[in-house]
Parts: C-alpha cells; sequence; structure tokens
C-alpha cells in the first residue's frame, strides 16, 4: 500500500491527513510532528484564550481518538532530523524513521528572535504555541503592565486582550503605521484610532533598543529614541520565519519558503510543502508567495490530497484572513499589496465599513470590518475574477450580492 508521511502537526499537516482519508485514500498515513498532544489550532491563543481559562481540549482540532478510528498514525513529541530522498526515508531525532512514496512537508514557521540585550530575560513572551499562550495568560494576570513590541496581528491581538483584562499596555512598532505590511493605510488609521480609544499607548516609528533587567526580570524597554517605558512582561510579536532547515539540508529549493510549483511540488515531485513553510506561484504577477493563514494552510492541504488521490488540481484558492481586536471583526479577502487605488465603502466612523483595492482597475482585495457580507461578496468576486469597478465599489446602492448572480 502507498504510504504518505507528513512532517508537521499542525494546521496544514492534520487537514492533509484528515482530507486523505475523506478522498478516500486507503494507504499508511503518518503525521509526524514535534509538539505534543493532538493537532491544534492556533487563532485562539493571540484572542479568547489569554482571557479564559486555559483548556487544550477547546484548541485541539479532533479528539485523540478520532486519529485511531482512521488509521492515522500520529506520532508526536519529536521531531524529524534528516530527509533521506534516495532512500524515500524520514529520520527522527530519536534515530526512529518512517518510509514514504509521497512526503508532505507542513513544518509551518517560528517566531522571529529580536536581537536586542535582555530578550531571554523572565517576563519575555513569544507567542506561537499553546504552552507559550499559558504561560502568557498566568503573566498577564501577575502583572501590572504589559509592552508588546510589533504592532502586526498577534501583537495587537494580544493588547486588546490584555486591555479586556484591564492591564496597561504600550505597543512599539518600528514602522509609520500598524499592521502595515499586510493593510491599506485606511485600515492601519482606523485600528490605531480603536486602540487608542481603548487606552493603549501605540508608539509608532521607533524600535527597542533593549529590554530593561533586573534581577533576570524584565522591568521595561528602551525604545531607539531611549525613552525608557516601565513594564513587568514583554511580548514580542516582529513575525515569523518559515521552518525550511529540512529542506534545505535535503538540498530542495528554498526562497522564503520551501519553493513548490503551482501543485504545490518541490523541486522533487515526490515531496510537497504547504501551509506557512510553503512559497508558492501567485496566480498573477506577484511571483513567489508565502502566507500565514488558517485558509492557505487548509487549502493547501485540500488541494496535495486531492492530486494523492487522482485528481489534477493546480492550487488556486482566493487567500482569505481574519482577526479579532475588540469589537472589530477584520475580514481580508485577496492580497491588497500593490494597491494604487482605493474606494471605502461603508462608514469608518461607525466601525462598519470595507476597504476595495485596486491595481490598474483591477480589484485585488477587499478589506472588511465588521461587514461579513461585504467579505463573503468580495470572495465570490475574486474567485470568479468578476470585473468590479471602483466606482461600482463605492456606489452603496450597488448590490454586489445580486452582481454576482
Ligand atoms: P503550524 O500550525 O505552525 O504547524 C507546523 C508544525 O510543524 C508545528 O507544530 C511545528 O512545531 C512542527 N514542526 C516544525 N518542524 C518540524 C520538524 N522538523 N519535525 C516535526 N515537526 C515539525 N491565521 C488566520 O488565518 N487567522 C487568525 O486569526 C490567526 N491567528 C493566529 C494567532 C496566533 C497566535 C498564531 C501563532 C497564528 C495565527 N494564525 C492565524 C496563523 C495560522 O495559525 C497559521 O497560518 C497556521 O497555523 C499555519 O499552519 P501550518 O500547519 O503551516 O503551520
Amino acid at each position: 500500500t502507498p504510504r504518505v508521511v507528513v512532517v508537521g502537526s499542525g494546521q496544514a499537516g492534520f487537514e492533509a491527513a484528515v482530507s486523505l482519508r475523506g478522498h478516500g485514500f486507503d494507504g499508511a498515513i503518518s503525521l509526524i510532528g514535534d509538539e505534543s498532544g493532538v493537532p491544534y489550532q492556533r487563532p485562539p491563543l493571540s484572542k479568547a484564550y489569554l482571557h479564559s481559562e486555559p483548556d487544550r481540549d477547546s484548541l485541539a482540532l479532533r479528539p485523540a481518538r478520532y486519529f485511531t478510528e482512521h488509521d492515522i498514525e500520529l506520532r508526536c513529541g519529536k521531531p524529524v532530523a534528516r530527509l533521506h530522498r534516495i532512500d524515500r526515508r524520514v529520520e527522527l531525532v530519536d534515530g526512529s524513521t518512517a518510509d514514504y512514496d509521497h512526503l508532505i512537508l507542513a513544518t509551518g514557521a517560528r517566531n522571529r528572535r529580536l536581537p536586542v540585550p535582555g530578550a531571554d530575560a523572565a517576563g519575555v513572551h513569544y507567542l506561537r504555541t499553546a504552552a507559550e499562550a499559558e504561560a502568557l495568560t498566568a503573566q498577564m494576570k501577575a502583572c501590572s503592565s504589559l509592552v508588546v513590541i510589533g504592532a502586526g496581528f498577534i501583537g495587537l491581538e494580544v493588547a486588546a486582550a490584555a486591555r479586556k483584562n484591564g492591564l496597561p499596555v504600550t505597543v512599539v512598532e518600528a514602522m509609520a503605521r500598524p499592521m502595515a505590511r499586510a493593510l491599506t493605510e485606511t485600515m492601519s488609521q482606523f485600528y490605531s484610532s480603536l486602540h487608542l480609544a481603548h487606552g493603549v499607548d501605540l508608539r509608532l516609528s521607533t524600535g527597542v533598543e533593549r529590554i530593561v533587567v533586573d534581577d533576570g526580570h524584565a522591568r521595561g524597554v528602551i525604545t531607539c529614541d531611549g525613552e525608557t517605558i516601565p513594564a513587568d512582561a514583554v511580548v514580542i510579536g516582529i513575525g515569523v520565519v518559515p521552518n525550511t532547515e529540512l529542506a534545505e539540508h535535503a538540498e530542495l529549493r528554498v526562497a522564503n519558503g520551501i519553493v513548490v510549483d503551482a501543485h504545490l511540488r518541490t523541486s522533487d515531485e515526490r515531496i510537497s510543502a504547504i501551509g506557512d513553510c510553503a512559497a508558492f506561484p501567485g496566480v498573477s504577477d506577484e511571483g513567489l508567495v508565502r502566507l500565514e493563514s488558517v485558509q492557505n494552510a487548509v487549502d493547501q492541504a485540500r488541494c496535495i490530497a486531492a492530486q494523492l488521490t487522482g485528481t489534477e488540481t493546480a492550487y488556486r484558492s482566493v487567500p482569505w484572513f481574519w482577526s479579532e481586536q475588540y469589537e472589530a471583526k477584520l475580514q481580508i479577502a485577496g492580497l491588497t499589496t500593490g494597491t494604487d487605488t482605493s474606494v471605502v465603502r461603508g462608514s469608518v466612523a461607525d466601525g462598519a465599513f470595507s476597504v476595495f483595492c485596486f491595481r490598474q482597475g483591477r480589484l485585488l482585495g477587499v478589506e472588511s470590518v465588521n461587514k461579513p457580507r461585504d467579505h463573503m461578496a468580495a470572495r465570490k468576486m475574486l474567485a470568479c475574477t468578476m470585473p468590479l469597478t471602483p466606482e461600482q465599489a463605492r456606489d452603496v446602492d450597488f448590490d454586489l450580492k445580486h452582481s454576482l448572480s
């Protein structure tokens, strides 16, 4: 019988295993992950999980019995250390092995470390795993103020959760606006105002020079402007780096991610890569794309499972993403980098609006706050590449939904 080995038991690896069985694959499946326990979801870790009692079961993507019932071998707690491509075998750190006919690399990404003095002191947190979220939750209960370094999605979600717990929060961000890498200026401004209104002290356009440490414990940060911001807990959220080492050592192509083709195959056709670790060709002219989202992890997993069970299909899903901060639910459809024209539909003041983003008259993506209908319509429009003009987007009487039918 054919054997599929999946390395990485996060969102993508889990979905690949489940989806293979869902497509009727009856060969052997091994899901190998270095974290302990069953695969779990990460999005709650920077949201509700931070202000509720830690409950791992609530994060689990499936209970343990699911894996036995579906004959998915779950080997967790030990990393894969090496790929032997010629033998079609992976080797774990303890020397145990697994043979494959097809290998799926779903190794995800890890937090980018902040290279400043003091970053390894007690009270300094990163957030990627359930264990890290639990450590942070405990610290947030015990501390009297928090500094968040990095105003990306995770940093700002943590700031919102901390404010919900009544904790004074300062956010320090090197760029001139929050979430600048992913969002339009309009949306960044909206979220700046929202955080200020909730009492967050937002310091933009300045980095952190060092973390102040007293007796081994973080006591605050010194910014590049020379200012000291006292705090007894620090969260660093400055992005991630893809886990590509296994692929690199096996001489697969790597360029900010494990490079795959439109069918998610690496330079070795028996090896595919999916999720946060994979760099794949974008559908238009944007070159290689690497996305960090549940949608991408899940849809790429389904795509490779379909291929391995006989449906030849390229990966073409419309990207979408969400973030929750206070009462504002952000949803993004498409990729908005390279936008030359953006149009607001709805009311920014009321916190219910969308930003439609165009390049050379073509719709690239839509950012929505508390406008789930706009978001769903946008996903459909982008999927069928329906033409929409900036004028139509701006006109609230223009019915997005009906224009699709
Ligand atoms: P991961 O989930 O990171 O899984 C990879 C797994 O592989 C990890 O368990 C890793 O330890 C393991 N691994 C790595 N190397 C090895 C090895 N050599 N051997 C064995 N195992 C290995 N996305 C959204 O769309 N919306 C959100 O609101 C959102 N919120 C998020 C909040 C937080 C706090 C975080 C951390 C992420 C969030 N994301 C969100 C992103 C989303 O969770 C990721 O895009 C998704 O988990 C990617 O899945 P993945 O399987 O590619 O990677």
